[in-house]
């Protein structure tokens, strides 16, 4: 399934581009956590054969102050990294990247809003040294790694339940390279990593601010729109559901207010709009249109 990447979007002087790592299938049920199927499955993308749907990847570049940031990494390219995601493809990230002229060299800043496998399988790559033996080493050479310091911590000790998903292999490399975060931290002035606590306890957000205008990278709030348009609809990968709740209708309302633009890691591509109310009072994701029209 080839998923078109670099859609470009803009908040104030802030450029923003979609770059995608390809696509994931997942569980549809475990998306939806206690919402009963016969809710989820008027609004959710049809399920395959294995009651699973499909999830996007949406990474996000942005460029701000001079700095290069690039915002998740998907699911990554290293051997096994591609079977634990159930993914239909290879991983594209680096070649969402190289499409809009962009190297690994050139970042300067990593974000994972958490690290769960599916946001941070590009943290790192493999080397073959001049003996044939394979290494983990970072994948973007230049950056500093931008990482909430408890999402860190619980990373690194992972339980029965998290240690599926917190993989050494994306977490080890980039030891010396973390700048790790209690509470918020401006990665520019117009870029703000804001602590968002309910998928796990130290995810996080990215908020940027320009001018009059505002926007939010959502991370994992949210696997599919709908469950931003009903906050209690949560999916059974939260570790803090009712932490997750209280997050949610707090930062949608405020989008709501401010007409933020929302991008989130796996809506459908590019998974980039804004949150509106309806006349009757509901909270409603509009699509928002890429500048210059679909990539
Ligand atoms: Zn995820």
């Amino acid at each position: 399934m080839t998923i078109p990447s670099g859609a470009k979007f803009k908040v104030g002087a802030v450029d923003l581009t979609v770059v995608n790592d390809g696509m994931f299938w997942q569980d549809a049920g475990a998306v939806f956590g206690l919402v009963p199927r016969l809710m989820w499955e008027r609004v959710a993308p049809p399920m395959d054969e294995r009651y699973r749907i499909p999830l996007g990847l949406n990474c996000l570049l942005l460029r701000s102050r001079g700095k290069t940031v690039l915002i998740e990494t998907g699911v990554g390219g290293k051997p096994g990294d591609r079977d634990v995601a159930t993914s239909a493809d290879d991983g594209t990230l680096l070649t969402s990247l190289a499409a809009i002229g962009v190297a690994p060299a050139d970042i300067d800043v990593v974000v994972n809003t958490h690290l769960h496998f599916d946001h941070c399988g590009w943290n790192t790559s493999v080397e073959v040294d001049g003996d044939g033996a394979e290494h983990f080493v970072p994948t973007f050479p230049n950056a500093t790694y931008v990482i909430n310091r408890t999402e860190w911590d619980e990373a690194n000790h992972p339980n029965e339940r998290t240690r599926a998903t917190y993989l050494s292999r994306n977490l080890d490399p980039i030891a010396d390279r973390l700048e790790l975060i209690d509470g918020e931290h401006a990665i520019t002035d117009e870029l703000i990593f804001v602590p968002a606590p309910g998928h796990t306890a130290g995810h996080s957000t990215v908020v940027i601010r320009s001018g009059q205008e505002w926007g939010v990278y959502l991370g994992d709030m949210a696997q599919h729109q709908v469950q931003l348009e009903r906050p209690p609809w949560i999916s059974s990968f939260d570790t803090l559901p009712l932490v997750s709740l209280e997050t949610k209708r707090k930062l949608m309302d405020e989008c709501i207010e401010a007409g933020a633009l929302v991008a989130y890691t796996h809506g459908a591509y590019p998974g980039v709009g804004r949150m509106t109310r309806t006349p009757e009072g509901f909270r409603k994701w509009v699509d928002e249109q890429p500048l210059g029209g679909t990539s």
